[in-house]
């Protein structure tokens, strides 16, 4: 194996077959390496026995149509025995095979990068799915927990003012302070907006989280534990900025007594 990887261009370029940047580089080390000087001259004299040797080999049209063009110049070194130019003609066909097999090498290499990323993609894209079933299914078993529980209460609350449609539902436990609401019927929020739920025992409404339904208009929200739920008097809900304040200012969209 060579160190000097210009020796083994050099049949490709006594053929005329060098890729443009290659030639360049090419013509720009002959000067200063004599080895490679002296490779490409004696492929040169090969290459003009070509039209001797061509019916043997038979090389594409490409590489044919480059060494037409390039062999008249060329005078016939008749010492040169036939068998040394066919079999220099045969490797230089060979690896200009190699080096279009390389270069489909490169392409599949690519090809693999891109399908390997396209694999990725999509198992990300599963275990993205598959978070959202786990915490789907984390809620619902949070909820039947929650249901089943001798401690816990239900309120109903109704649509309001400007969304009559919606209604949600409330269960919570007053000694765990843990609660759901199950919200439908409801307009997807304005942008910028979201609907933010609300506890009111004595004093002020307690902000307990802020939520999106979904496109169909559902919403299964696990509220925020806070103290006020244990002497709860109403649930509401209104329509305030998406990232929640603190005490609300917009609509009121669904309200419902805690009963006694
Ligand atoms: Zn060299």
């Amino acid at each position: 194996v060579s160190e000097d990887r210009f020796l083994e261009l050099a049949p490709i370029a006594a053929l005329g077959a060098l890729d443009e940047p290659e030639r360049v580089d090419f013509e720009r080390h002959l000067p200063a390496c004599a080895s490679c000087r002296a490779e490409l001259e004696s492929h040169e004299r090969v290459v003009s026995l070509i039209p001797l040797a061509w019916a043997a080999v038979g090389p594409s049209t490409e590489v044919r149509r480059r060494v037409v063009g390039r062999r008249s110049s060329t005078s016939a070194a008749s010492w040169i025995p036939l068998a040394a130019a066919a079999l220099t003609i045969v490797s230089a066909v060979l690896l200009l095979q190699m080096r279009s097999e390389r270069n489909l090498a490169v392409e599949d290499a690519a090809a693999a990068r891109a399908e390997t990323a396209r694999l990725t993609q999509q198992q990300s894209e599963i275990r993205r799915e598959l978070a959202l079933y786990q915490a789907g299914f984390t809620q619902a078993r949070t909820i039947q927990a929650l249901v089943v529980r001798s401690e816990s209460r239900f309120t109903r609350l109704s649509g309001q003012g400007p969304q009559p449609q919606s209604q949600a539902r409330v269960v919570w436990d007053p000694k765990s302070r843990e609660a759901i609401l199950v919200a439908s019927g409801l307009h997807a929020a304005p942008a910028g907006k979201a609907y933010e739920v609300w506890v009111i025992a004595r004093g002020a409404p307690v902000p307990a989280g802020v939520f999106q339904p979904d496109q169909s208009g559902l919403a299964v929200v696990q509220l925020r534990a806070v103290d006020e739920i244990t002497s709860v008097k109403t649930f509401a809900v209104s329509v305030e900025p998406a990232e929640g304040v603190p005490a609300p200012t917009g609509p009121i969209v669904l309200a419902g007594s805690a009963g006694p």
